[in-house]
């Protein structure tokens, strides 16, 4: 339905492919990098939504800088609703947006680990099949404590109608940026045609999106189109969940 996913650089408006952009972005940061000041460790990041890969956004990150600021980054680009929980789960650590600090409760994980191992002696369940315990920690952890090249995990908005991400570690290199994070790239909005004619279309049905392969309308044959269960088209996998409008 959708040609290969194209995007554009933010820094010097190049477009390509995924690839391409992969590629792009091995040179074109550091050639849009301060003249003077500190330089610091920044970790370039792709980042993709996990079931609709057409959705997808580079950007680098200060080592010194910590996960609560990438998370406040995706919220306010692709995902923000009203204000859900949020998690990254990297190397079977759960980093919980609620949780303050970086450090998870460790009392409390002693306790209910304590009476989940005493749950498997009672039943009988050998050692060797316990599953890995999940620890728990805030987001206030920083970056170049946890980020190594080739890094790969997960993130998810909203644990009930979750939308979920993929992120990868590309690069790590010396710069000098002002920022904590700077998005370098980022996908342009699929063309989606409307499923009666096929002109472009403007609003997507959102009773239909789970069910039909093609749930977008143009406002011609999409009768109410400015109400529900109709919700505009945005550039972002939060689409038509919740009642996101970009
Ligand atoms: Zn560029
Ligand atoms: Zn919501
Ligand atoms: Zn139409």
């Amino acid at each position: 339905m959708t040609k290969h996913s194209r995007g554009i650089c933010q820094l010097c408006g190049y477009e390509s492919t995924k690839a391409g952009m992969t590629k792009h972005l091995a040179s074109c940061p550091a050639q849009h990098d301060l003249d003077s000041g500190k330089s610091s460790q920044l970790f370039r990041l792709r980042i993709e939504a996990s079931y609709a890969s057409e959705y997808w956004l580079d950007l680098e990150l200060k080592g010194s800088s910590n996960l609560r600021v990438l998370d406040k980054f995706l919220r306010d680009i692709w995902l923000e609703c009203c204000g859900h929980l949020s998690a990254f789960t990297i190397s079977n650590i759960f980093y919980n947006s609620s949780q303050d600090g970086d450090e998870g409760d460790e009392a409390l994980e002693a306790e209910e680990n304590a009476q989940l191992l005493a749950l498997f002696r009672e039943r009988g369940i050998p050692e060797s099949r316990w599953p890995v315990r999940r620890r728990e920690r805030g987001m206030d952890v920083k970056i170049s404590e946890i980020f190594q090249e080739g890094l790969k995990f997960e993130y998810e908005y909203d644990f009930g109608s979750t939308t979920n991400l993929k992120l990868k570690v590309l690069s790590i290199r010396e710069g000098k940026l002002s920022q904590n994070l700077r998005l370098l790239a980022r996908n342009k909005l699929p063309e989606w045609t409307c499923s009666k004619c096929g002109k472009p279309a403007s609003v997507l049905h959102t009773e239909k999106m789970y069910d039909e392969e093609n749930p977008f309308y143009c406002k011609t044959h999409a009768r109410g189109w400015d109400d529900y269960p109709y919700l505009p088209i945005v550039n972002s996998p939060r689409m038509g969940v919740c009642g996101y409008t970009g």
